[in-house]
């Protein structure tokens, strides 16, 4: 496996093709945003002229979409071209119902595919150490094995088509619920006059500790590096992670699943990307939560 087309080349696709090419991967990409492309370019990505010309020679098509209607039309300029044999990887986050359809296109087509959603973030997209959570054939992950490694440090097999996907929607319930939690809780500190960094400092070593403070805290000047420190710049954005929370409201209706926190995140980021977070990283969120407790 050497020829890698990588589709979808923004906040998360360019660093994680830039890694396949480290790796030695020959990696061909295909962005149709111009910026998308050219940052792409400028980064020593080559340069496809479609979804069909990048898939055309590849052993592997790995996308990285915004969401289920656009792989779906990607895929079957993908599949229209892609060689006997190769192997499509989706690192999207979709819904478990698109994640199938897209396994069962492929496959009807004879090619091998896996839903392979990622969490780690734009810095774990760029350190190479996202975790996958794949969905798919025992066969296509082990044929997948060292192109993921080279994009990323953990790869969990979690079972059949969609069951990545299904992973990934839990993991990011658990991440907006988190992330809201911390904001919530620097937005009392401040009301009760605690200093920020003394919050940080306790709760990053105690049991409120998460990935939503110790790793991305969503109050700028404390902590690692994170969106706050960037005016909230994605990152991950608020618009993708409302995506998610409809996503697994959608699947928890589906199955009978009781949710009310993750509906509760829903409502909120639903409120927030309407009320000017739209361009914000999901963190962001913060600000906006203490403009409230103000009002
Ligand atoms: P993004 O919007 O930065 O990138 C998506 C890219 O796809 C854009 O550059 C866009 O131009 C391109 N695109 C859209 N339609 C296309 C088409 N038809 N053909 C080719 N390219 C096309 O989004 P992102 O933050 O990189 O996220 C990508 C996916 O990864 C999403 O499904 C998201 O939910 C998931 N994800 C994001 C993060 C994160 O931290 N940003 C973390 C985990 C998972």
């Amino acid at each position: 496996m050497k020829r890698i087309a990588f589709i979808g080349l923004g906040n998360m696709g360019l660093p994680m093709a830039v890694n396949l090419a480290k790796a030695g991967f020959e990696v061909k990409g295909f962005d149709t945003t111009l910026w998308a492309a050219e940052r792409a370019a400028a980064a020593g990505i080559a340069l496809a002229a479609s979804c069909a010309d990048a898939a055309t020679d590849a052993d592997a098509v790995v996308t990285m979409l915004p969401n289920g209607a656009i792989l779906a039309a990607v895929y079957d300029e993908v599949i229209a071209a892609a060689r006997p044999g190769a192997l499509l990887i989706d690192c999207s986050t979709v819904d478990v119902e698109n994640a199938r359809a897209a396994h069962e296109a492929a496959a009807n087509a004879g090619l091998k595919s896996l839903d392979a959603p990622v969490s780690g973030g734009v810095a774990g997209a760029a350190a190479g150490t996202l975790t996958f959570m794949v969905g798919g054939s025992e066969v296509a992950f082990e044929a997948a094995r060292p192109l993921l490694s080279a994009m990323g440090r953990t790869l969990v097999h979690c079972g059949d088509w969609g069951a990545g996907q299904a992973a990934k929607i839990c993991n990011n319930m658990v991440l907006a619920v988190s992330m809201i939690g911390v904001c919530e809780a620097f937005s009392l500190a401040d009301k009760l006059g605690l200093d920020r960094k003394a919050m940080f400092d306790v709760v990053s070593t105690s049991s409120g500790r998460c990935w939503s403070i110790d790793t991305y805290c969503p109050v700028p000047g404390i902590g690692l590096q994170s969106p706050a420190d960037n005016d909230y710049k994605p990152g991950f954005s608020a618009p993708l992670m409302l995506k998610d929370l409809k996503l697994s409201q959608r699947a928890a209706e589906s199955v009978g699943a009781e949710t009310p926190l993750g509906r509760h995140a829903a409502d909120l980021y639903a409120a927030f990307v309407a009320e000017g977070g739209a361009d914000k990283d999901f963190s962001g969120i913060m600000p906006w939560l203490a403009q409230k407790s103000r009002e």
